[in-house]
């Protein structure tokens, strides 16, 4: 069972891992937020091939926009997708800066 407080991208309880970023009902641990970063950073060394489009049924409500800070996908430099939502890159920014 879930909690209210677990991360949005791991499920880890905040005892687990601590919660770095919490916007509603959208949390990112400290350990996602580090994973996320490094998607980003190898993103920007090899963009590689356009990803592919998800068929529609496999696409969330949660994944057209950021869930911190709702820029969406045409606002935001790039999303780091989780299982139920996603966050930007500049959320992961504020978050490393604090
Ligand atoms: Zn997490
Ligand atoms: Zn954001």
């Amino acid at each position: 069972m879930e909690r209210d407080d677990a991360c949005s991208f791991c499920g880890r309880n905040p005892e687990e891992a601590p919660t770095s970023l919490a916007a509603g009902a959208a949390r990112i641990c400290h350990v996602c937020v580090g994973l996320a970063r490094e998607v980003i950073e190898k993103h920007d060394l090899d963009p590689g091939p356009k990803q592919p489009q998800l068929p529609a049924g496999e696409r969330r409500p949660g994944w057209n926009a950021c869930a911190f800070c709702g820029r969406d996908r045409t606002q935001a430099r790039k999303l780091v997708a989780g299982p139920n939502v996603v966050i930007c890159d500049g959320c992961l920014d504020s978050v490393a800066a604090a």
